[in-house]
C-alpha cells in the first residue's frame, strides 16, 4: 500500500483537471473570473506558508507557477498562428521543463536566503532573455520553421527541444523519486505531464488556469509532506524519530515487543574519531537497524538511542532477529581515520596526496538491548522503562548484549 500511496494525490488531481476542464464551458462569467483568479491566490498562499516552514523549493515553485500563468494571460491569449504568440509558446515550452528540472536538483533551503534571491533572480533573467528573443533576436523567426519548430512531426504538440525536454524530465524525476523519496520530485514530473497537456490543448478555453490549479494543488501536497516529514523524520539518519513512536504507539491496541537500543561507549568513539565520524557511524547503525528482519520498526529514540518494535510479536519470537542484528553490527568493520593522531586531517589529506597511501584502519561497535513486551492495558511509557531497565541491564552485563525484561 505505501508505494501506490504517493501516486494517489497526483493521479486525483490529473484527472479532476482534465475532467474539468471537459465540462468549464458551462461555467458563468463570475465563476469564470474566480477560476482565474485561483492560481494566484493558492501560489501566494503557498509562498506565504513555505517562509515560516523553511520550504524555499516550494516557494520558488510556486512563483515560477504563478509566472508561468502571468506570461500565458499576459501574452498568449491569441491563437498560435501568430508569429508573436508563436515566439512566446515555444520559449516557453522549453523553459517549463529546465526550470522544473532545476528546481528537483537544487538544495533545500529557506525562501529568503541567498539561494532562494538567486532563484528569483534567474527567474527573472529568464523573463528579460525571452523578452529581448522575442523582440530583438531576427533568427528566432528561421529557428520556428527549423529546430524549434511548435509541431516538428505531426503527433507532437511542442518543439523537439521542449519534448526532449520534457520526456527527459519526467522519467528522471520519476526515477529520482524511486530512489530518494523526496514528494516533490514525484509532484514536479506530474506537473511536467500537466504542463504538457496544457500545452498541447492550448487553444482550448480555461486550460491554462485549471492547470496551474492541478501544478499548485501538487505543490501543496509537496508542502505537507515536507512538513510531515520535518515533524516525525530524524534528519540525521533519517529514521522515524521519538514524536513518530509516541503517535504510533499511543493508542496501540495489540500487543507488541519494543526492543531499546543503546550504543555501547559511544562518548569514548566521539572523543576518539571526532564527531563527524560519530554521526556517520549513527547513519550507518540506523541504516543497519532499519532493516531488522521479523516485521520490527526501527525509530531513533535520540541521541545514539534507538527503539524497535514488533506488533503482535512475543520477545522469544524477536529475540532471534535482534540478536542477527546485534551481531551484524558488531561485526562490521568501519574505516576510520583517528582524529586526535591527525587533527587538520583534511589539510594534511592534501598536502600528502601523492604520497604513499596509509594503512587503513579499521574499528568496530557494539550495540546493547533491552528487549520488553507490553501487557494488556499497558501505557507505552511503561513498557519503554522496562525495556529500559532491560538495557541497563545488557550494560552492567558487560554491553553488545541483549536482556529481556521480567514480565
Ligand atoms: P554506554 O556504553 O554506557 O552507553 O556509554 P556511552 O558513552 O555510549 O554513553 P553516554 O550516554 O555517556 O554517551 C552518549 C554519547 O553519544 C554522548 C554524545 O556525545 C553522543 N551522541 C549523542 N547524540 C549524538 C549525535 O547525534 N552524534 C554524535 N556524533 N554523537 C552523539
Ligand atoms: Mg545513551
Ligand atoms: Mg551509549
Amino acid at each position: 500500500m505505501f508505494h501506490v500511496l504517493p501516486f494517489i494525490w497526483p493521479l486525483l488531481v490529473t484527472v479532476s483537471v482534465i475532467w474539468i476542464s471537459q465540462i468549464s464551458h458551462v461555467w458563468s462569467p463570475d465563476q469564470l473570473s474566480i477560476l482565474r483568479s485561483i492560481p494566484y491566490l493558492l501560489a501566494g498562499l503557498l509562498v506565504v506558508l513555505s517562509v515560516p516552514f523553511r520550504q524555499g523549493r516550494v516557494a520558488i515553485t510556486a512563483l515560477l507557477f504563478a509566472a508561468i500563468y502571468y506570461v500565458i494571460q499576459q501574452w498568449l491569449q491569441q491563437p498560435l498562428d501568430i508569429l508573436f504568440t508563436q515566439k512566446v509558446f515555444v520559449l516557453l515550452a522549453v523553459a517549463i521543463p529546465f526550470n522544473l528540472i532545476a528546481i528537483s536538483f537544487c538544495n533545500e533551503q529557506p525562501p529568503v536566503s541567498p539561494l532562494g534571491m538567486m532563484a528569483i533572480a534567474i527567474g527573472l533573467a529568464q523573463l528579460l532573455l525571452g523578452y529581448l528573443l522575442v523582440q530583438h533576436e531576427a533568427s528566432l523567426e528561421s529557428w520556428l520553421t527549423s529546430w524549434l519548430a511548435i509541431k516538428p512531426v505531426a503527433w507532437a504538440w511542442q518543439p523537439t527541444l521542449a519534448l526532449v525536454f520534457a520526456v527527459a524530465g519526467v522519467v528522471g524525476l520519476v526515477v529520482k523519486f524511486h530512489y530518494q523519496r523526496h514528494a516533490l520530485d514525484l509532484d514536479l514530473a506530474v506537473s511536467l505531464i500537466i504542463a504538457s497537456w496544457m500545452l498541447a490543448n492550448f487553444e482550448r478555453d480555461h486550460v491554462s488556469a485549471l492547470a496551474i490549479i492541478g501544478m499548485l494543488l501538487l505543490l501543496c501536497r509537496s508542502f505537507l509532506a515536507s512538513s510531515y516529514q520535518m515533524a516525525f523524520f530524524d534528519e540525521l539518519t533519517q529514521l522515524p524519530g521519538r514524536r513518530a513512536m509516541v503517535s504510533d504507539l499511543k493508542h496501540a491496541s495489540r500487543s507488541y515487543s519494543m526492543a531499546m537500543t543503546d550504543v555501547d561507549h559511544f562518548k569514548k568513539f566521539n572523543d576518539t574519531y571526532g564527531h563527524d565520524t560519530g554521526d556517520d557511524v549513527l547513519k550507518l547503525v540506523a541504516a543497519k537497524l532499519s532493516k531488522v528482519t521479523g516485521g520490527g520498526k526501527a525509530y531513533r529514540f535520540g541521541g545514539e538511542e534507538f527503539a524497535i518494535v514488533f506488533r503482535g510479536k512475543s520477545p522469544a519470537a524477536c529475540k532471534a532477529h535482534l540478536e542477527a542484528l546485534r551481531e551484524e553490527i558488531a561485526h562490521y568493520d568501519l574505516v576510520v581515520r583517528d582524529a586526535k593522531a591527525r587533527p587538520d586531517d583534511h589539510n594534511l589529506g592534501r598536502q600528502r596526496r601523492g604520497a604513499k597511501p596509509k594503512k587503513i584502519k579499521t574499528t568496530n561497535v557494539t550495540i546493547s538491548l533491552g528487549l520488553a513486551q507490553r501487557q494488556q492495558g499497558e501505557p507505552y511509557e511503561s513498557v519503554m522503562k522496562r525495556a529500559d531497565q532491560a538495557l541497563y541491564r545488557a550494560k552492567d552485563n558487560g554491553r553488545n548484549r541483549l536482556e529481556v525484561a521480567d514480565d
